[in-house]
């Protein structure tokens, strides 16, 4: 998703009747398109390809996003907003498929794999390498 593409979605994401008020004041106040919600608060990304972590219930809009967080709200956003997938690591040569997820980027218990549940091991990608291995925590 490049430049212009983030100020398109930020608009329509502003214009949609379907946007909770709350969520368009979100947008068109920090100029940010949210790509995560969970129960904790939202994710959005902002132009210039930064994001902000916003907790509900407060004023605060954290620009201060870890790494780990920001490619778990891409992978997570780019089920609505597949161009977002441009944004996440490269997988390169050498780069090995997660063995808790078998590779899917889900969640997976025995033979279940749980398609809504994102593996908390890879992010999501479905892969991983010492740069990803360095971000957990
Ligand atoms: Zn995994």
């Amino acid at each position: 998703m490049n430049e212009e593409e983030i100020i398109r979605q930020i608009d329509a994401y502003i214009q949609s009747a379907e946007t909770p008020d709350d969520m368009r004041a979100l947008a068109r106040s920090q100029n940010a398109l949210p790509i995560y919600l969970d129960m904790g608060g939202c994710i959005a990304l902002r132009t210039g390809g930064t994001f902000i972590f916003h907790p509900w219930d407060t004023q605060e809009f954290n620009r201060d996003v870890n790494p780990a967080w920001q490619i778990i709200a891409l992978v997570h956003g780019s089920g609505k907003y597949p161009s977002l997938t441009s944004l996440l690591p490269t997988r390169n040569a050498g780069d090995l498929d997660c063995q808790f997820c078998k590779g899917t980027g889900h969640f997976v218990m025995g033979s279940k794999t749980y398609d809504r549940i994102l593996c908390g091991k890879c992010f999501g990608l479905g892969w991983t390498n010492s740069y990803l291995e360095s971000l957990k925590p």
